[in-house]
């Protein structure tokens, strides 16, 4: 990576080859889960030995860590744009943040979401617990304009009453980007709200509320260069202050009686239980690096990568990429292909003991997207994604796996977990 670019963990780890030997691990899994920064382990190491249950200790490690734990919120809020009016509830992730949402819509409200979601963004307007009325499932755009149009004409025919609009602000598996701005602006002038799914955005470019204009933000930390176990829901308070808390416990507690409970005000309303101090410690991390390093410069690296692995694949007959929108619309470093001749998972146990590349294969958690996109004969799809830690030599080893993958087939048989011969 070029000099400035935040150092991850694990980069350059060596893995066993089937051959014998070992090489560089090619990591292209960053949408499932993004390496450790370097700058969020030292501030974990920083933080490890002092911290403590925050919020009710009186003594002085749960003082530290309290002030540590708010701090790490007051950190991540301005990198995410929270304004006055919004909280920011520290969760464990995208898809709990979702499902907090869905209970903290008010009753009945109409919910409108695209089948291009990821489940997590998808399933939580329709399962236990969501307040939601009526879910409005709109089918896949042929074009962004088509989703704006879509969107508010769906949340114009929905019934008078509350109406939220969910999207992604850029899909996990084909990487494009949502023209959040103009959604929120067609859910504003319909007196509607939108909520935003960045899980696979702010990897990439920071998501700030105010400047897109949206409602509510989802995102999850262990895709943002932080370990598991934090993510954040920001947005608008009036719901989720109005609303039970997520889960009944300490901490969601103003007093209790033998007879009644009073409810804390957010964002404690909604983190019942010990917080996770060391997560939000280290997601916020993550974000202080990012904004110093310059995500716009970072922005500009992935780019050039992404044009080079993009080209690369073009190049080699019967290899697919998959895009829902003309294939130049803007786009993370995310690539979804198939190869003809060479199923999804075949090839990626290919790529992973002939070459150490690592890459994911399926339909990656957003089944009706993913299905539309595949070419005839294909069942499922291998997914390349980049991030801090890629290289060119990543990209021209993966390109050059590829071909020789869609030219002559994997060296090996494969196995799957059960011990069946991958086809
Ligand atoms: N939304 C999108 C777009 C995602 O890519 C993911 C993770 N694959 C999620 C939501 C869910 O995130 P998490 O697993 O961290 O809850």
């Amino acid at each position: 990576p070029c000099p400035g670019t935040p150092a991850v963990l694990g980069a350059g780890v060596p893995v066993p080859l089937a051959a014998g030997g070992t090489v560089d691990y090619a990591n292209f899994d960053y949408a499932a889960s993004a390496p450790c920064l370097e700058a969020v382990r030292d501030a974990l190491d920083e933080a490890l030995p002092l911290y403590a249950s925050v919020h009710r200790g009186a003594g002085h490690l749960s003082q530290v860590s309290t002030a540590a734990y708010e701090r790490a919120r007051r950190t991540v809020a301005e990198y995410t744009g929270v304004g006055a009016g919004d909280a920011l509830v520290f969760v464990r992730g995208t898809t709990d943040a979702l499902n907090l949402l869905a209970r903290c819509v008010p009753d009945g409200c109409t919910v409108v979401v695209f089948a291009a979601e990821h489940h997590a963004n998808l399933l939580p307007w329709e399962h236990r617990g969501s307040r939601a009325g009526r879910v409005v499932r709109l089918p896949l755009p042929e074009t962004p304009g088509e989703a704006v149009r879509a969107a508010r004409e769906a949340l114009r025919a929905a019934p008078e009453g509350p109406r939220l609009l969910c999207v992604t602000a850029a899909s996990n598996v084909t990487g494009e980007i949502w023209p959040v701005r103009e959604l929120a602006e067609a859910a504003h002038a319909e007196g509607a709200r939108i909520a935003v799914d960045a899980a696979q955005y702010v990897p990439h470019r920071r998501f700030d509320l105010k400047a897109t204009g949206a409602d509510y933000v989802a995102y999850s930390g262990h895709k943002l260069y932080a370990p598991f176990g934090a993510g954040v829901l920001a947005g608008r308070s009036d719901w989720l202050r109005a609303a039970a808390p997520y889960l009944a416990g300490g901490g969601a507690t103003g007093n209790v009686t033998e007879h009644d409970v009073r409810w804390n005000d957010l964002p404690a309303r909604h983190e019942a239980g010990s917080p996770n101090v060391l997560g939000a410690v280290a997601l916020a991390a993550a974000c202080t690096t990012l904004r110093e390093a310059g995500q716009e410069r970072l922005h500009a690296r992935e780019e050039a990568l992404l044009r080079r692995l993009r080209a690369g694949l073009a190049a080699i007959p019967r290899v697919h990429d998959l895009s829902l929108w003309d294939g130049r619309h803007p786009r993370v470093g995310i690539v979804s292909f198939v190869v003809d001749g060479v199923p999804a998972g075949l090839l990626a146990a290919a790529l992973s003991a002939e070459h150490g590349i690592g890459v994911r294969d399926g339909l990656f958690c957003a089944h009706p997207l993913t299905r539309h996109l595949l070419p005839e004969g294909h069942e499922q799809a291998v997914r390349a994604s980049l991030g801090l830690g890629t290289t060119e030599e990543h990209v021209d080893r993966l390109v050059a796996a590829v071909a020789r993958l869609a030219e002559h087939g994997p060296e090996l048989e494969y196995r799957d977990d059960e011990g069946r011969l991958v086809p």
